[in-house]
């Protein structure tokens, strides 16, 4: 008789916990995973997924408008939420169903309820209690809300996906990922959209540059930028909300959505009982094998707060199902991993920023570019592509790429590999570039820029 009902007890299906449960069975172990909401958490149902569906739906307007300049003549166009949020919600059921048979096929036993820890090898789901030689946290992040009057009249990107109506003006609160793609979103679908920022230059961390261009960019195409702003108040005046800001302006609108940030699902999770140590913000804290002070409970993806992004969930899932079940003790590598933020223009970048990397590499060369992608020379469109590397001088190594324009995440994880792989500037240079494509650009940049005098 086996010691414990399974080898591996998962709480939370989304992309970390099932990766990790199918390789664990498939190393043999005997897996069940617990989740009380839906298959494929956040990035499916809520995140990554619809909201790169609804990004090339915003995006059909523009083409419609500069069909013209390639000779074609095309009647505005109207939009209709409801059917594009019809249409998601079945995309999403069948990637649900997608996701329950992965699981079954791999021999794990689906729990479809809250599962909460009892001690370091029991769990509770659904009234019944479960033992396990290892229990996987993997319950993922929620998104938060200032703690201000009226926050509840505010939604955040989970009900934005559940709009029936296009609100006529928007404000997005927040300067990361969330809040810029939303921006853009809604702009591109036809709305009003605001985007209001607490501090002077949005995504704070990445490369100042890239961020710049970013923002010149989203508002040439219509969003309006409110920055070194915040929210005190959020009130309701009829159909319309009115937000009180800090220095006392009001700004009205139809929808008040917050993009500020995701906070870990550890809430009432029972981890104390575990002795599963988190820290201030509530995230587990893990070693490099995430492993968390509780020897036999592990935790990967968002509720661990290491880097917030769906393939690095699934890489530490995947390497605990090998840590634990295939012999194979494996630590993620958090260095170089590519992201891309699906705003209009997309913007993506892999290693570091032109700051970052004086601060770290000390002697470095900086190379940019910026043009007008061969499209827009018909088009009509002024938007423009920028590129940048950052090279240390004393290797020659790049240490940085970014890109802002059409398809910056297809270039970019590319050039993630060449960083991947310790590639010089020299390598880069004796590449040869695909004639006509924008990311020809980033085996032609020749002159580093001169330091600032
Ligand atoms: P981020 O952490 O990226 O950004 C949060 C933003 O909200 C920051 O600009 C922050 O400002 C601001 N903010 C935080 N608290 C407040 C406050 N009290 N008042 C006003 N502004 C505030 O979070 P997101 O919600 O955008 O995304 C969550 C995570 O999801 C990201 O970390 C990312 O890893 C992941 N994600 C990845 C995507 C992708 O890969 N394309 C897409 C979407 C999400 P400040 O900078 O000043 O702190």
């Amino acid at each position: 008789m086996p010691q414990f009902d399974f080898d591996l007890f998962t709480i939370g299906a989304g992309s970390g916990g099932v990766r990790a449960s199918r390789f664990a069975a498939g190393f043999g172990a005997r897996v069940a995973v617990a989740e009380e909401r839906y298959l494929g958490g956040t990035c499916v149902n809520v995140g990554c997924i619809p909201k790169k569906l609804y990004s090339y739906a915003a995006h059909v307007r523009e083409e419609v408008h500069l069909a013209s300049g390639f000779g074609w003549k095309a009647a505005e166009p109207t939009f209709d939420l409801a059917k594009l949020a019809a249409n998601k919600n079945q995309e999403i059921e069948r990637l649900n169903g997608i996701y329950r048979r992965l699981l079954e096929g791999s021999g794990v036993k689906i729990i479809d309820e809250r599962a909460t820890v009892v001690d370091a090898h029991t769990v509770e789901a659904g009234g019944k209690r479960y033992t396990a030689a290892y229990i996987l946290v993997a319950v993922g992040g929620w998104p938060v809300k200032p703690a201000i009057p009226g926050a509840d009249l505010a939604i955040t990107s989970n009900e934005a996906f559940y709009l029936d109506t296009l609100p006529q003006r928007v404000l997005v609160v927040g300067g990361g990922y969330i809040a810029l793609e939303f921006a853009s979103i809604f702009n591109g679908m036809g709305a009003d959209s605001n985007l209001i920022y607490r501090g002077p230059n949005i995504l704070r961390s990445f490369d100042r540059e890239f961020s710049a261009m970013l923002a010149d960019e989203m508002q040439k195409k219509g969003v309006t930028f409110i920055l070194n702003a915040d929210i005190t108040t959020i009130e309701r005046h009829g159909r319309c909300l009115r937000a009180t800001m800090a220095d006392g302006t009001v700004l009205e609108a139809d929808c008040i959505m917050y993009a500020t940030g995701r906070a870990p699902n550890t809430h009432n999770l029972g981890l104390e009982a575990a002795g599963v140590k988190v820290n201030a913000k509530g995230a587990i804290v893990v070693d490099g094998y995430s492993q968390s002070t509780a020897p036999s409970v592990y935790a990967i993806g968002d509720v661990t707060d290491r880097v917030n992004l769906t393939p690095v969930a699934t890489a530490e899932g995947m390497a605990v199902a090998n840590t634990l079940f295939n012999r194979r003790p494996t630590t993620v590598d958090y260095s170089n991993i590519p992201t891309a933020i699906f705003a209009d223009p997309n913007a993506a970048n892999v290693g570091l920023g032109e700051e970052a990397a004086r601060a770290q590499h000390g002697e470095i060369d900086v190379y940019t570019a910026r043009f007008r992608p061969l499209k827009h020379t018909l088009s009509g469109s002024k938007e423009q592509v920028f590129m940048k590397l950052v090279v240390e001088r004393a290797s020659d190594r790049v240490v940085g790429a970014h890109m802002v324009g059409v398809d910056a995440g297809e270039v970019i994880q590319g050039i993630a590999i060449a960083l991947k792989c310790g590639a010089t500037k020299a390598q880069f240079d004796a590449t040869i570039g695909i004639h006509p494509t924008a990311a020809e650009e980033f085996v032609t940049m020749r002159t580093a820029r001169k330091p600032a005098a």
